[in-house]
């Protein structure tokens, strides 16, 4: 019986893949849906109810990033007392440190898939929390302090579920170190498109129509294991990246803010104009809004673009003194058709100044 332990702190891998052992090669579930089942002595119900939208965020759905993908997360009965391990009662539970370290993790894992495979298949696969860890029951972009959002761990790990391994090298739900789907509109979980074309590679797709996101802004590691992402992060910058000008002025790509990633599903490729603002509120496409620049990349399906504004950001002339959050948009123009909209446009956390 192979063994497979996974954490929040293997070292980085590079590139998406399945997770895979020599004889059984790619790991992936044959199956289309895949049940679990919660411990409800340890969690509140608030957590619980995280827990399982984490799960249903990579259940396919009309205007969902995972458009027609042949899969589904079903929470069966509650639990009182942990299954034991290869039991097969997929077991969402909490333990305690001394757990954690007779496991041999390290005190930075904040929480461990366990699964179980014979013979190349799935037995169980159980998910483990640590309790001491003051989890959030919040979307990640609406928590205000250092808190794990539990949703998106859930996320993460019932990633691994389906089979999937680490992706350290950009922004992710399988990201290791921080993982990171973001959130639609301050609704609900989404996974990062970087993981839904992971997930293409074990699974199939079988619906229609375009998407297009833009998502993915660069991080830097602070500390061992912690991740913060440069954009949304007022307290951390890329070396020598600027978030300050003056009206009339252009600030060119190398030294302005991030770069966007844009990422497209659907047919070949297609060319979308994508189009950078400030503005004064969070709300971007609305209201009084300055254009720093656009773009218009020939972008192929489920390959990840990097992109800055042509010619840098150039602030207009006129452009009032004081902060602005810096908006992006991805077919700005409303030229193509797409499954969802809500995952066009991205705000910064990170104001810029005006001065
Ligand atoms: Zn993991």
């Amino acid at each position: 019986m192979l063994i497979l332990l996974l954490s929040l702190a293997v070292p980085p891998v590079d590139a998406f893949n399945c997770v895979t052992h020599s004889t059984c090669g790619c790991m992936f579930q044959s199956g289309g849906s895949q049940g679990y089942k919660i411990n409800v002595n340890d969690f509140s119900s608030g957590e619980q109810t995280e827990i399982e939208h984490g799960a249903d965020a990579w259940d396919a759905g009309s205007g969902e990033i995972l458009r027609g993908a042949a899969w589904q997360y079903n929470r069966n009965a509650d639990l009182t007392v942990d299954g034991s391990f290869c039991d097969g009662t997929e077991n969402i539970r909490e333990k305690d440190d001394t757990w954690f370290t007779g496991q041999g993790l390290a005190a930075d894992v904040d929480a461990v898939t366990t699964p179980c495979f014979a013979f190349c298949g799935w037995v169980d696969g159980d998910i483990t929390f640590r309790d001491s860890e003051p989890w959030s029951t919040s979307l990640p972009s609406d928590i205000t302090n250092s808190d794990l959002s539990i949703g998106t761990v859930a996320m993460h790990e019932f990633g691994h579920f389906a089979g999937l391994d680490h992706e350290d090298a950009n922004m992710a739900t399988m990201n290791s170190l921080y993982p990171h789907g973001g959130d639609i509109a301050h609704t609900k979980y989404r996974i990062n498109e970087d993981d839904y074309v992971g997930f293409l590679t074990g699974y199939s797709d079988a619906s229609t129509g375009n998407n297009m996101m833009l998502s993915r802004y660069a991080f830097e590691t602070v500390g061992d294991n912690l991740a913060v992402e440069v954009w949304t992060n007022g307290t951390s910058e890329e070396t020598g990246k600027t978030w300050s000008g003056h009206a009339g002025n252009t600030i060119t790509a190398a030294a302005g803010p991030s770069e966007v990633m844009a990422i497209i599903n659907g047919t070949s490729s297609i060319s979308p104009v994508i189009e950078w603002r400030l503005s004064s509120d969070a709300v971007c496409f609305s209201g009084t809004e300055y254009v720093l620049g656009t773009r218009t990349p020939t972008i192929s399906s489920n390959v990840p673009y990097a992109v800055s504004p042509n010619g840098g950001y150039a602030i207009p002339g006129g452009t009032p003194n004081g902060t602005y959050h810096l908006c992006a948009k991805i077919d700005s123009t409303g030229a193509t058709s797409e499954t969802s909209e809500s995952d066009n446009i991205i705000v910064s956390e990170k104001l810029f100044t005006v001065n």
